[in-house]
């Protein structure tokens, strides 16, 4: 890794898209792609983007140009929703939601409590991230404040724009994973104090989701949303049958699912859920108003069985959407094989996910989701250099392929459907050079 901050000039194709957009059938008409480009950059930010003729005399002879022929240079992915405590229990066999969660999930969580194992595991999860081409993630820790710690100590040293939290959860869950409102309103206060937007870093009041957490503790977490109300609200929303029905019975006073959390503040422009795939119109609606936004989990959506999201729809009713990969129910760090499965969820409601709209939604659609589009997300002068090098001809299968396709469209289809972590060559954060290929 390197740790010089000076200028920067990277010769490649470039790919991005100029704006957010409203509807889908806009993406394509923004998207700017330059087959010989350069990108200049200057302490992190990208300072000038354009064609290569254009702009090789600008580059100061001290600087020396990398060059990545026959790569595409793209923003870094955007992991709208993920579990990093959860990379070791990818692939636990044979249950939907619920009992995966008290047979998988709340037994590896409690190792979390040890802080050197959480190190351990939080360098382990960014180089993942790094090696998948994900420049910036909504993470989930543990119960435990030492796991966000580790995580936040780690995304500090390589300069990653990171956000997380400690999960709240006092109640339906296995005894040594529980706090109570108390502990966790605390417990929150003191890491958003001490990580809410150092560096990069970006807080995530995070209850796991409505059944685990009492009426209480929820006033609690709509507490700290009112007295930190630019810190996020990250959490499940209406993944599986049953949980609905379950949150129904857990709060009869309230107006279904969303509603717990509306009603106790935490909805709005900064409040992430996750999944959103049984939707009632009213609760459409109540994301909407509140500029609420939806994380969609493809790869865990199917892997549970949990249902296929209706993307249309968010699109019509004007709802925000980003991509998760929801690591370790989904089963891919990757986004390209998340866009991949993301194609085929489409395709069983016969809707056609283009190459255009899948990369917006990993790229500035994510960013728009997360309230960051102003920083990343594309390259927009100023606007932090994080960034991937995509090598589309990674395997003789994809070079075959790439070789027969017919223009930019399609040649980003094929490195969706075929691509994964072989396809990332390069990753950059923060202006710097953060994972190579072997
Ligand atoms: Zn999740």
């Amino acid at each position: 890794m390197e740790h010089s901050q000076s200028v920067k000039a990277i010769r490649a194709s470039i790919l991005d898209i100029a704006r957010v957009v409203d509807n889908p059938e806009d993406i394509e008409k923004n998207v700017r792609y330059i087959d010989d480009g350069l990108m200049l950059i200057a302490n992190g930010r990208i300072e000038w983007v354009g064609n290569w003729q254009d702009g090789k005399d600008m580059v100061p002879d001290s600087v020396r140009i990398r060059s990545y022929p026959g790569k595409i240079l793209m923003p870094g992915f955007i992991d709208t929703h993920i579990h990093y405590p959860q990379a070791e229990m990818v692939g636990a066999y044979g249950e939907q939601l619920l009992e995966w969660l008290n047979n998988y999930t709340f037994p590896t969580e409690a190792r979390y409590k040890d802080k050197d194992y959480a190190r351990e595991m939080s360098a382990f999860f960014l180089k993942q991230l790094l090696r998948n081409g994900t420049t910036t993630a909504l993470v989930f820790g543990t119960v435990h404040p030492e796991s966000v710690d580790a995580l936040f100590e780690a995304a500090e040293n390589i300069n990653m724009r990171i956000i997380a939290g400690k999960v709240m959860m006092d109640r339906n869950a296995p005894d040594y994973l529980l706090d109570t409102p108390e502990t966790s309103y605390n417990q929150t206060k003191e890491l958003i104090e001490k990580w809410h937007k150092r560096g990069r870093l970006l807080y995530a009041i995070t209850p796991r989701f409505a059944p685990t957490s009492s009426p209480e503790q929820l006033a609690m977490a709509g507490k700290l949303k009112q007295e930190y109300p630019d810190t996020y609200l990250h959490t499940h929303l209406c993944e599986n049958k049953n949980e609905i029905e379950w949150v129904k019975e857990l709060f009869p006073e309230q107006d279904g699912y969303l509603d717990v959390y509306h009603q106790h503040g935490l909805t709005g422009s900064k409040s992430v859920f996750a999944h959103c795939i049984h939707l009632e119109d009213k609760e459409w609606d109540c994301l909407h108003d509140t500029d609420s936004a939806i994380a969609f989990c493809p790869t865990s959506n199917l892997y549970l069985g949990s249902g296929l999201f209706k993307l249309q729809e968010a699109w019509q009713r004007k709802v925000k959407v980003g991509m998760g990969t929801d690591i370790g129910a989904g089963t891919t760090f990757n986004m390209l094989q998340t866009l991949n499965e993301a194609y085929k969820v489409m395709q069983l409601q016969q809707h056609r996910l283009s190459a255009f709209e899948a990369f917006y939604l990993a790229t500035l659609g994510g960013a728009k989701s997360l309230s960051l589009d102003h920083l990343i997300g594309n390259f927009d002068i100023g606007k932090e250099a994080d960034f991937v090098v995509i090598d589309p001809c990674s395997t003789p299968l994809q070079q075959l392929r790439f070789d027969s396709s017919k223009d930019l469209a399609e040649e980003l289809f094929v490195l969706m459907t075929l691509g994964d972590d072989r396809s990332i060559y390069r990753t950059y954060v923060d202006g710097r050079l953060v994972y190579e290929r072997g």
